[in-house]
């Protein structure tokens, strides 16, 4: 059988080795191999994806998701929440990196949740769930509130938007990773008087570098220290139209 993209994950393994000291098993590089497949398969019915070049996917998608793992425990069964997967980045190659790792990926819309879903079926990715649902009433939501070890983000909203999406499910001493591009430090900034409102306090602002790629991305660390005030979050879309600034 032909394997379409085991050059392109051949090199996301090297990288990821290289990077972050991270050894993917060939039944793992298998299911990055799939997961191109699918993705390039459902985007050219539907926009998941503006990558469209396997090496790039690898990159772009795959390996900037993986920059999260040195943050995520290796053995135990945390619990971590992807809001606004949108076609599955960081949550889906997290969870094929570490199998151990619950991962619930939530996203307000359906469609690109199906994709989600068909991807984690075909993969085999059990330790997966989707959820349809703004952040801010899974926030709300006893299912959801206070939940989670981990709360993983990639280009959702800004940063005082994105706490009052995130921080609410998070588990008192747990973490949130915002994964941001050149504006990382002033959105930081901006988010303070979120973060101390609704019970985080900024741990760290971490540089991160993919091969090849001229621009940092950035890490922005938050613990999670003390309680969500009950009044948090805000009706869906206030966080964002009327950031706590
Ligand atoms: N994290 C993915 C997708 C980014 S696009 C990636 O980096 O590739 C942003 C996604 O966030 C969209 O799919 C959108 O539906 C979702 N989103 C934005 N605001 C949201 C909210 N308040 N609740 C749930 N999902 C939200």
């Amino acid at each position: 059988m032909s394997r379409p993209y085991q050059q392109a994950i051949a090199e996301l393994a090297r990288q990821a080795q290289a990077l972050l000291g991270c050894e993917l098993a060939a039944s793992q590089l298998a299911q990055f191999e799939q997961l191109t497949g699918l993705l390039l398969d459902w985007n050219s019915r539907m926009n998941l994806t503006g990558i469209t070049e396997p090496a790039d996917i690898a990159l772009k998608h795959y390996l900037d998701s993986l920059t999260l793992l040195p943050y995520l425990p290796q053995a135990r069964r945390s619990r971590l929440l992807d809001v606004g997967t949108g076609a599955g980045f960081p949550g889906l190659p997290l969870a094929i990196a570490l199998p151990q790792l619950r991962v619930t990926l939530l996203d307000a819309t359906a469609k690109k949740l199906r994709f989600v879903e068909e991807a984690g079926r075909a993969l085999k990715l059990d330790s997966t769930r989707t959820v349809h649902a703004r952040a801010e009433d899974a926030g709300r939501d006893d299912a959801h509130r206070g939940t989670y070890d981990f709360v993983a983000a990639r280009a959702v909203s800004r940063l005082p938007a994105l706490m009052e999406c995130t921080l609410p499910m998070t588990k008192r001493g747990g973490l949130i990773i915002a994964m941001k591009g050149s504006s990382a430090q002033e959105e930081t900034r901006a988010a303070s008087k979120a973060i101390a409102t609704l019970g985080g306090e900024l741990e760290s602002v971490d540089e991160v570098r993919l091969p090849g790629l001229d621009k940092p991305r950035y890490l922005v660390m938050v613990r999670k220290v003390g309680k969500t005030p009950r009044r948090y979050p805000r009706q869906a879309g206030t966080p964002s139209r009327e950031p706590i600034m």
